[in-house]
């Protein structure tokens, strides 16, 4: 016979989380059981931290498991809008805003020393202006690493004690729905397991778009696919962008590129931060994070300059065809990341030992040095290198000789099913975070899963 419960979520990032945190708060009464593909947050250990490179893990720890894609990132809350998703479009400014704040309420009342908003600053956006940049209007809170784990371990042990059963590698193979009910199958060390559920939240992140499409397939939901960026982790010294990072913590720039007028960004800033290796189903790419603690602070900074790619006509696997990209970067890169110096790529020869061990820059991460322009595509490699000269003018050094480029870093959007106004994808099963294609950061994650909670125990 199966267990029965009111509400399945799937994913236990801070969507799914922060779901389960409203459901329990409106409804005490109401079961909720979580389903985490990965470990439990304790037990996430990522093995290229040791060896400074990865090792491809079966279940990568670093893209999921409980507190999600971001249990180890830099924990950068955004609160605002212009960036991270479109919950403002979605919802309207206010309520999306009510549900971002609503985020940033419970992480303080899980936090020990929850640090101060960084607000946006006039005198540099005027700047960037001036250097045909867009610096973005948004206030941040940067919890840091440490910080941000220890507040999602306190937020995954109160939903423990206020009664949601949490299952870790628990992956949700199939959702069926025979009525009004659905049936909920996971792998549990080999074995399939079958639960019930009235209503069921998919908050399955990033890592989980396959299982989402295969779920929009059998249930006939349309699913609207829009575009992809492609680009690289750029690493360099810390005290090049030491005007920005010490006023508002975390530029976060537009640019619209010479050549072919399409729009770059650069984003996911961190300070005295460390570059690290990503794997989603075994194709590994790169991102960084950053400690709040001085000590684990490094001297370099990094951030992600992406170029994004808008697919026309009946084309529609943008995601495919980024993840082919860095799927030949890492055959080029004999199984890794590639790491590049500036100057050899202006110079077009790719870096090696040699080169590298000399370079001022010293890498926070073990990648294969090589040459990016033999698997980027021309115009993503033009636009990138335009955008790091634009950078220059505002952040001087920023064209260094001796900056780093890790390639690749993508950022994919395509699989954005065709929802009703709260998120549902079909009659009971609701879709959330940044698998829905919505979000694409912590803050507007965590508002999505309140937002639908609310939703489901009628509390709009
Ligand atoms: C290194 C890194 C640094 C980042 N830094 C920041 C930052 O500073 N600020 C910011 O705003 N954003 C940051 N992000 C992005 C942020 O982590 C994500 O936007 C956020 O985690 C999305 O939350 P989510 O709950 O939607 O999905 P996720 O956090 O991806 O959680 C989804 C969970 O679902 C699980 N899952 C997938 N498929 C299944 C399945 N079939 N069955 C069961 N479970 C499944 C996964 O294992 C995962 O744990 C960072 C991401 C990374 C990787």
């Amino acid at each position: 016979m199966e267990q029965k419960f009111d509400i399945a979520i799937i994913g236990g990032g801070i969507g799914g989380l922060m779901a389960a945190y409203k459901i329990k708060k409106e409804t005490p009464e109401k079961s909720v059981i979580i389903l985490e593909r990965g470990f439990d947050q304790e037990k996430r250990f990522c093995p290229a931290g040791k060896n400074k490179k990865c090792v491809h893990c079966k279940i990568c720890s670093i893209s999921g498991g409980y507190a999600g894609a971001g249990a180890f990132s830099d924990g950068k809350f955004n609160i605002g809008t212009a960036y991270g998703g479109s919950m403002g479009e979605e919802l309207g400014e206010d309520t999306a805003m009510k549900y971002i704040n609503m985020v940033d309420k419970v992480l303080e009342s899980f936090s020990e020393d929850y640090p101060p908003l960084y607000m946006s600053n006039e005198e540099l956006k005027l700047k960037c202006l001036q250097n045909n940049l867009r610096l973005l209007d948004m206030n941040v809170r940067h919890l840091g690493t440490d910080k941000n784990y220890n507040t999602m371990l306190n937020l995954i042990k109160h939903l423990a004690g206020a009664g949601v059963v949490m299952k870790s590698r628990a992956e949700c193979r199939d959702i069926t729905k025979l009525g009004d009910e659905f049936f909920v199958d996971y792998d549990h060390s080999g074995e399939n397991i079958r639960i019930k559920a009235d209503k069921v939240i998919i908050a399955t992140g990033r890592s989980g778009a396959a299982f989402v499409k295969a779920i929009c397939k059998k249930f006939d939901v349309k699913i609207e696919a829009n575009s992809v960026d492609i680009g690289v982790r750029v690493e360099m010294k810390d005290v090049i962008w030491k005007e920005f990072s010490s006023k508002i913590y975390e530029p976060k720039i537009l640019y619209r590129t010479e050549t072919f007028e399409d729009r770059t960004r650069m984003f996911c800033f961190n300070q005295g931060g460390l570059v690290s290796a990503e794997n989603n189903n075994g194709i590994i790419t790169a991102n960084g994070h950053s400690y709040a603690e001085p000590e684990k602070k490094t001297d370099n900074c990094n951030f992600a300059i992406l170029s994004s790619i808008h697919f026309k006509g009946d084309f529609d696997k943008p995601t495919e065809y980024a993840e082919n990209i860095a799927r030949n970067m890492n055959f080029a890169g004999e199984g890794n990341i590639i790491v590049q110096r500036f100057g050899d790529l202006k110079r077009g020869r790719r870096t090696n030992e040699h080169r590298l061990s000399a370079n001022s820059v010293i890498p926070t991460l073990a990648a294969f040095p090589g040459d990016l322009s033999i698997v980027l595509p021309y115009r993503a490699l033009t636009n990138i290198i335009e955008t790091i000269y634009a950078l220059d003018k505002v952040a001087p050094g920023c064209a260094n000789d001796d900056t780093l480029l890790y390639g690749c870093e993508n950022k994919y959007y395509s699989i954005r099913p065709v929802h009703d106004g709260n998120f549902a994808i079909t009659d009971g099963m609701y879709l959330i975070g940044d698998g829905s294609g919505i979000t694409r950061g912590l803050s507007q994650s965590g508002a999505m899963g309140l937002y639908v909670a609310d939703a489901i125990t009628g509390n709009l």
